[in-house]
């Protein structure tokens, strides 16, 4: 479960989330929607433990991201494929994830074969084009076989292909029973994806409901 209580956090005098509150729940994608700006990266990073709250909580599975055990195993992300090392292969970067993690090395090949990589798993990843770091990405979010992923603008920039890849890639986890949660800034792309929506602009919440309702009233 991914939940945020009255989340906030400033940056100097920018408000960049305000009060934010809402509950991800599993079966389905949910999409956290909102123009560029909103706040859903700052959200995202807030719930990895990447950046501390001004004020309230982000919680995975009811604890801070740093209180988790093993977190690699409880949630999985995508932010951006910039984390992943130029000179090392994909299958090093993932063996170096799991062993960080505790997670058994026979994890690296079935992940790698999951995302279609297996073939380039000896390749430096800085030689990767953006669709296949993405995979990469997802490889490692998936690592750790949890329950919890969080993807943040995870079609950006890919061809039409990759797009759909990725996007019925996220719709499979969820069929799984995961909770996913995907951020975008095109309502466009969230039709196609998400079966639920957390509207967000401006750091604060402007609405909650299935895609359908969203879209019928919008
Ligand atoms: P989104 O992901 O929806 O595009 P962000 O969370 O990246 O939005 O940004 C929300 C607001 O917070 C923006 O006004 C952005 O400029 C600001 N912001 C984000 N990160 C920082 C930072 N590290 N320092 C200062 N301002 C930031
Ligand atoms: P390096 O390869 O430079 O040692 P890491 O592989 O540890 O760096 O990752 C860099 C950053 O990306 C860290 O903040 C880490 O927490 C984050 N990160 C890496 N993989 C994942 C993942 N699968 N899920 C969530 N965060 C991740």
């Amino acid at each position: 479960m991914i939940e945020a209580r009255g989340l906030t956090k400033t940056f100097g005098r920018t408000m960049a989330v305000e009060d934010l509150s809402f509950t991800v729940r599993p079966g389905g994608v949910t999409g956290f929607l909102g123009p560029n700006g909103a706040g859903k990266s700052t959200t995202m990073r807030m719930l990895l433990g990447l950046d501390n709250p001004t004020r309230g909580e982000a919680l995975i599975n009811g604890r801070p991201y740093r209180q988790l055990d093993r977190p690699l195993t409880q949630v999985g992300a995508l932010l951006d494929a910039n984390w992943i090392h130029p000179n090392r292969s994909a299958r090093a970067h993932l063996r170096y994830l799991a062993a960080s993690n505790r997670i058994p090395a026979r994890r690296v090949d079935e992940v790698l074969e999951t995302v279609g990589l297996t073939a380039v798993a000896r390749r430096a990843a800085g030689k990767f084009s953006l669709g296949m770091k993405q995979r990469l990405g997802l490889a490692g979010a998936l690592l750790g076989d949890p329950k919890v992923l969080l993807f943040d603008e995870p079609v950006n920039g890919l061809d039409p292909e990759g797009i759909f890849w990725v996007r019925n890639f996220m719709k499979s986890l969820a069929a799984e029973g995961r909770t996913v949660l995907v951020s975008s800034h095109l309502l466009s792309e969230m039709a196609l994806t998400a079966d639920h929506l957390i509207v967000i602009g401006r750091g604060r919440m402007i609405a909650e409901a299935s895609t359908a309702d969203f879209i019928a009233r919008s």
